[in-house]
Parts: C-alpha cells; structure tokens; sequence
C-alpha cells in the first residue's frame, strides 16, 4: 500500500494511537464527566492529527458534544438503527446496526 505523502512518520503514528488508547483507557476508568469531554476530545484531535482512525471506539462518544455514553446511555433500536439520544446534550447520533 503506497504511503500518502502527507502521513506521518510511522514512529509517530505509533506514539499517537498509544496515546489514544490511553485516554480511552482514561475515559473508561474515570467517573468525571468533565474528563471524560477532555480526554475524548484530545483522542479525536490526535488521531486526526497523525491519520489514527479511532474505528469502533468513536461510537463510544457523542460527535456533538463528545459525552462518553459508555454503557449507560439510552440506546434504541429503529429500522435497523441504533438511536442514541445524548445525555448532554440532546443530538440524537444514528448508528448503522451491524452484528
Ligand atoms: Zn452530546
């Protein structure tokens, strides 16, 4: 696979997707809601700084506002769809339903 030009030295890359998996790793273990914002925050901004896609772990926060949902947001089911209201904010996120 040919290197885009504008990626990052992989060294680099490297050090960021560790960083990210520390911050969600931060998220998952702190209660602090406030934290949570931050941490999820600096896991996006990383990861589009160094092309770190965050995969299945941004469904884990609301696009909005970036709340952790965690396992305790409301989630629904609709036409094959994950409706998730945000707690914090009210913008609802649609997630395709896959198994
Ligand atoms: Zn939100």
């Amino acid at each position: 696979m040919p290197e885009r030009s504008r990626s990052k030295p992989e060294w680099q890359v490297r050090i960021a997707k560790e960083r990210i998996d520390i911050l969600f790793g931060e998220v998952a273990r702190t209660k602090d809601t406030a934290l949570q914002r931050r941490y999820m925050k600096l896991a996006k901004k990383i990861g589009m700084r160094y092309n770190v896609r965050l995969g299945g772990r941004k469904k884990l926060f609301c696009r909005h506002c970036f709340y952790y949902f965690g396992a305790g947001a409301k989630r629904r089911l609709r036409n094959g769809k994950i409706v998730i209201a945000c707690p914090g904010c009210k913008h609802v996120t649609r997630q395709v339903y896959k198994n």
